[in-house]
């Protein structure tokens, strides 16, 4: 399948996304961890990234498209692919369309996870994330916290909260998430490609997207 998640941080795009690269070997591709994987190793493109993600402001459109061209064109998308977190502005969605274009890929949807604003913050405030940048596995301290308090199940690297998940950060996250990548709802619905999913539960969502897309 080729998918694009949209919705707020927090919204379950990432939980999501796993889950539907177990159906059938598409790749989960998040913009976030290229970017936080890249700043923990101090590559030049983290370096550039830190700032912008700490204050909680969008990385430049320019370094986002460049990590997407290459990324899109690695062999282990052939089998699909569920775009997490990207794109995240008009511009970077009209750059996408022309490389889509360009390489002869057609998307099969775009999923829009609507959830609301309290549940974000409550959601964004608990969430916990393994620091190990091949794994990011995502814990809540509440629903689903790591079986040994801090340590990753899946790969034994210590859970942390992220830089950019402080009560200030998130805030600026949402904002920026209103102003700037909402509008992509409309963007994606004039092209007669969203679908609306309200995000109570993950399991629903992925049921109405094998639905949608009619996998049993
Ligand atoms: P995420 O894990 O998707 O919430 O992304 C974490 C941070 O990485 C965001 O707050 C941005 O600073 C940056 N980021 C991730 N994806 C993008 C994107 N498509 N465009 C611009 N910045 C991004």
């Amino acid at each position: 399948m080729k998918l694009i998640l949209l919705g707020a941080p927090g919204a379950g795009k990432g939980t999501v996304a796993k889950m539907l690269t177990a159906i059938d070997g598409s790749v989960q591709i998040s913009t976030g961890d290229i970017l936080r994987g890249a700043v923990k190793e101090g590559t030049e493109l983290g370096k550039k990234a830190q700032e912008y993600m700490n204050r909680g402001d969008l990385v430049p459109d320019d370094l986002i498209m460049g990590i997407m061209e290459a990324r899109l064109q690695e062999p282990d998308c052939a089998n699909g692919f569920l775009l997490d977190g990207f794109p995240r502005t008009i511009p970077q969605a009209e750059a996408l369309k022309a490389l889509l274009d360009r390489l002869g890929i057609q998307l099969d949807m775009v999923v829009n996870l609507d959830v609301p604003r309290e549940v974000i913050l409550d959601r964004l405030t608990t969430r916990r994330t393994c620091s190990n940048p091949e794994c990011q596995e995502i814990y809540n301290v509440k629903s689903k916290p790591p079986k040994q308090e801090g340590v990753c199940d899946k790969c034994g690297s210590p859970v942390i909260q992220r830089d950019d998940e402080t009560e200030e950060a998130i805030s600026k996250r949402l904002d920026t998430y209103n102003e700037k990548t909402a509008p992509l709802a409309d963007f994606y619905r004039k092209e007669g490609i969203l679908v609306d999913i309200p995000a109570t539960s993950s399991e629903v969502v992925v049921n109405t997207i094998k639905e949608k897309l009619g996998i049993a």
